[in-house]
């Protein structure tokens, strides 16, 4: 493979596939989806370990991004369209009215607050 671009959502998927390959994930159970939950959970644990104790907060972006490849990698565990999913949601948020909710800023539909 010839550089990535790092600014392409492609070669990034790329390379995230090639991880999958490289430790045959696919056929060993790394794209189960339960499993990943797990390990997306874990990972979310890391993050929360940076902002609240414990990790330093200069470990912040590599947990975020331990995170993100999860999240890329469930993309193809799944067999979905993250960008498209990004894009649609994205719309989706833009459309949406804030409220503040106990002294902190909300966005969503607010169905059940009316
Ligand atoms: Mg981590």
């Amino acid at each position: 493979m010839s550089d990535p671009n790092p600014d392409s959502w492609d070669d990034m998927m790329a390379a995230v596939q090639a991880f999958h390959d490289k430790h045959d994930f696919r056929n060993t159970g790394g794209e189960e989806l339960t499993y990943r939950v797990a390990l997306m959970a874990e990972e979310l644990g890391e993050i929360s370990s940076c902002v609240t104790k414990g990790k330093s907060k200069d470990s912040l972006p590599e947990e975020v991004a331990d995170l993100l490849i999860l999240l890329m990698g469930t993309d193809i565990a799944a067999g979905f369209d993250l960008k498209q999913a990004f894009w649609n949601k994205m719309d989706k948020l833009m459309a949406r009215e804030s409220r503040m909710v106990n002294g902190r800023i909300r966005v969503s539909e607010f169905r059940d607050m009316d």
